[in-house]
């Protein structure tokens, strides 16, 4: 288990008691980080019930991550330097989720890639003087990045261009900085970003049947991969997007039905006991 103590990380995107930024404040405080907490502004009653008596929280910000100046602010606000940032941030107008992709508007579009991929940049451009030269970021991606996922549409080409600036950050502020950049790449996991998602229960049960784990994430494995991204043990990791998502991503087709698999565990014909 990784231990933090003494360490300070910044987390964007908590929205409440299930969103994958939350999980990952409490595993990253649980292991002695100090946490600074990065929040939309319509949320702060639901943020200010999640960081009461938490006494690893040290300090909450209102941050619009697809504005320059208030991303500005927030770091104006932050003092000292961090050892780590997460990004889980997305968003993309409701009407993109149910309308085809041939139907998305270039506003539409515009607004998906700049508060889910170019916020990225956003905030490590500005956050750069306030991380430690070993520092690591971490966001959050899908596998509708790189394939057709259901009802995700524009979101698609937003995580992809996310996965392609985390190769570019990590080029770009690694000699410079010595920062790490990675993805995770999460199996689907219930949030209020995933519940805009039509099809997304389905898509749940699909996975859970499918998965080589036969089972589907959890906060806690999404949260926990990230907390070693952030960690020296994974201090020559960058660039990359990680997958934990129980290994879907891995499958070409479905699963073998289990009786075949039973079989091959048996003693072949012949077998000398
Ligand atoms: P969530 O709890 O709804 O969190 C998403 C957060 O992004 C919300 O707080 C949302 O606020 C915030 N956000 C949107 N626009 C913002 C802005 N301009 N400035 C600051 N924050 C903004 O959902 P989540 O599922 O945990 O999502 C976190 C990340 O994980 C996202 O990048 C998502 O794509 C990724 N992810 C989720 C899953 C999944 O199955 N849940 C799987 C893979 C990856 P608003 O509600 O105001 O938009």
């Amino acid at each position: 288990m990784q231990d933090f103590t003494g360490r300070r990380m910044i987390v964007f995107g908590v929205a409440s008691d299930t969103s994958l930024a939350w999980a990952i404040a409490r595993v990253l405080g649980d292991r002695g980080a100090r946490v600074t907490l990065g929040y939309q502004k319509r949320f702060l009653s639901r943020v200010l019930q999640l960081v009461k008596d938490q006494t690893w929280i040290e300090q909450y910000v209102e941050c619009d991550v697809s504005q320059d100046d208030s991303v500005k602010a927030f770091y104006s606000k932050v003092s000292g330097k961090f050892d780590g940032l997460v990004h889980a941030v997305a968003f993309a107008p409701a009407e993109t989720f149910v309308n085809p992709i041939t139907e998305t508007t270039q506003e539409d579009f515009t607004v998906a890639m700049v508060v889910s991929s170019y916020s990225l940049v956003r905030v490590v451009k500005h956050g750069l003087a306030h991380l430690n030269p070993d520092a690591g970021v971490v966001t959050l991606t899908f596998l509708g990045a790189s394939r057709v996922t259901p009802g995700y549409h524009v979101m698609g080409p937003a995580k992809a261009a996310l996965e392609a600036l985390v190769r570019e950050l990590a080029a770009a502020c690694g000699p410079t900085h010595g920062l790490r950049v990675n993805a995770i790449s999460a199996g689907p996991v219930k949030t209020l970003a995933a519940s805009g998602v039509p099809g997304f229960d389905s898509l749940l049960d699909l996975m859970a049947k499918s998965t080589p784990l036969r089972r589907n994430v959890s906060h806690e494995d999404v949260a926990r991969a990230t907390s070693f991204l952030l960690s020296p043990d994974a201090a020559g990791i960058t660039g990359q997007t990680i997958y934990v998502d129980a290994g879907y991503s891995a499958m070409g087709g479905p699963p073998e039905p289990q009786p075949l698999l039973l079989e091959r565990h048996q003693d072949p014909p012949g077998a000398i006991a």
